[in-house]
């Protein structure tokens, strides 16, 4: 898969995100199903309530990315266990606004 993340902005500045590139790197977490992984870019939401997380991942999209990845920062609350609030409203915004044919990720690792 060629993926793009999207992460919590809230959450950025307390994590590198080393275990999301490492679930990529190894094929583990939410990429255990796919053999060969590539990064194509790793944003955030953008901030409360997470609008901008649509916009950024079409910019991905046309960077190349088949599957958005919604970070487990955001689905799990990872690494503070302070899940994303507007997570399911992310999920099907993006749902409803990415072409069919992009697979979406609701984590990482
Ligand atoms: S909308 Fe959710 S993912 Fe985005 S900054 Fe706020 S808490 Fe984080």
């Amino acid at each position: 898969m060629k993926v793009g993340i999207i992460r919590c902005n809230q959450t950025e500045d307390l994590c590198p995100g080393t275990s999301c590139f490492k679930a990529l790197k190894t094929g583990s977490g939410a990429f255990q199903n796919s053999s060969e992984n590539e990064i194509i870019g790793f944003v955030s939401c953008g901030g409360c309530p997470g609008k901008k997380a649509i916009p950024r991942a079409l910019k991905m999209i046309e960077k190349g990315a088949d599957a958005i990845a919604i970070s487990t920062c955001i689905s799990k609350g990872a690494p503070i266990k302070f899940p994303c609030p507007h997570f399911e409203m992310i999920k099907n915004a993006l749902k409803q606004n990415l072409p069919e044919n992009i697979k979406i990720l609701d984590n990482t690792h």
